[in-house]
């Protein structure tokens, strides 16, 4: 039994330190043999570290399915056992935690709504102490990073090793293309500050539906996450939950040979070389561009102390339209989206009213 957990618990390391680190299966374990068939199918593949299921989901609005519970964990030891696939669902109570280890549950994870909620997150971090199991945070379902790092400290805290971040998205009102907008900056920036942690991409929740599923999981590779997790069924469009974004296990297996998988890096010299080259002429631009917008800035204080001689105030919204107009018409014939322009401009004429107000109040 001890030579068991052990060769259990290995597994499960190799899995989780293993790049890409793949996570597939259905939303939600609706019945023993979708879920038997599912994993049998996803091991074919011999492209899946981690078998996923939902057994407790946390819908929305009340009425729609809630999860097999309990009874449906059994079913996910069994699919272990046939695949030799570490299993992962996700918890949000202590007993949820409990009921998970009891049946020998490998990796956990933190759903997107119970991030949101410290009590929740707390309670899930006190069930896990001196607990050794890799626990997965995903961002909370509004795009706010404190609350994504709260999560990651409390369950650091409770003595867990073995943390990773789920990238899936965040709510936004009205109808975007995504069902959750991505906001890869924010993803970006938690990955800045916790360089330590892998981050997994979960084009699924962000996407809502299968067709853009691809392009999705392609930016995340490109972005240099460490793995991705994808819903699959074998019944995709009757799945009792997120019927919309789910695919096969062989479109899975189609879809991860299409990905073309970067690397960080790469050892020959010669494209260290250029790459130095290349990156030395990024330095001497972005050098220029500081110290042409200091110049920018010395001539806005020059137009402050005539303004301010003679009691005009700082903010012209006709100048300010026609700056930007005309810059978006430049900037367009230069290559460079008028999106960008417009924060690029909103950015640098907040710095210009800034060193203006100080010498209004000098
Ligand atoms: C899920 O993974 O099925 C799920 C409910 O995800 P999220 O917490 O991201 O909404
Ligand atoms: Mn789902």
């Amino acid at each position: 039994m001890q030579t068991q957990q052990k060769v259990n618990a290995d597994l499960v390391k190799e899995k989780w330190n293993k790049r890409p680190l793949i996570i597939s299966g259905p939303c939600s374990a609706e019945t023993e043999e979708q879920v038997i068939e599912t994993a049998s199918r996803l091991a074919k593949t011999g492209k899946v570290d981690i078998l996923r299921a939902g057994i407790w989901k946390p819908r929305t609005r009340p009425g729609s399915f809630e999860g097999i519970g309990t009874k449906g964990l059994p079913w996910l030891q069994k699919a272990k056992e046939i695949t030799g696939i570490p299993t992962a669902i996700e918890v949000a109570t202590a007993k949820q935690v409990e009921d998970a280890l009891h049946f020998d549950v490998d990796v956990l994870w933190i759903g997107a709504r119970t991030t949101v909620n410290p009590f929740s997150v707390q309670e899930v971090a006190d069930a896990l102490r001196g607990v050794n199991v890799p626990v997965l945070i995903k961002n909370p379902i509004n795009p706010d990073l404190e609350l994504w790092t709260g999560a990651v400290e409390r369950v650091a805290k409770s003595g867990i090793k073995d943390i990773g971040l789920i990238h899936r998205g965040f709510s936004s009102y009205g109808n975007t293309e995504y069902r959750n907008a991505p906001m890869w900056h924010l993803a970006i920036e938690m990955k800045r500050r916790n360089p330590e942690l892998p981050i997994i991409n979960d084009p699924s929740h962000i996407c809502g539906r299968r067709d853009i599923l691809l392009e999705v999981a392609q930016k995340a590779i490109d972005l240099d996450y460490d793995g991705l997790m994808i819903e699959t069924h074998i019944d995709p469009d009757n799945a009792w939950s997120d019927a919309k974004q789910q695919i096969t296990p062989e479109q899975l297996a189609a879809m991860l040979e299409e990905i073309i998988w970067r690397k960080e890096d790469v050892a020959s010299e010669e494209y260290h070389a250029a790459l130095e080259k290349l990156r030395q002429q990024i330095n001497h631009l972005d050098d220029e561009l500081m110290f042409i917008l200091s110049q920018r800035m010395k001539i806005a204080e020059k137009i402050a102390t005539y303004k301010k001689e003679n009691n005009i105030t700082i903010l012209q919204t006709k100048r300010w339209n026609e700056i930007l107009e005309r810059a978006c018409t430049k900037g367009e014939k230069l290559g460079l989206s008028k999106e960008f322009i417009t924060k690029y401009f909103d950015a640098v004429h907040l710095e210009s009213i800034t060193h203006q107000t100080k010498i209004f109040n000098d």
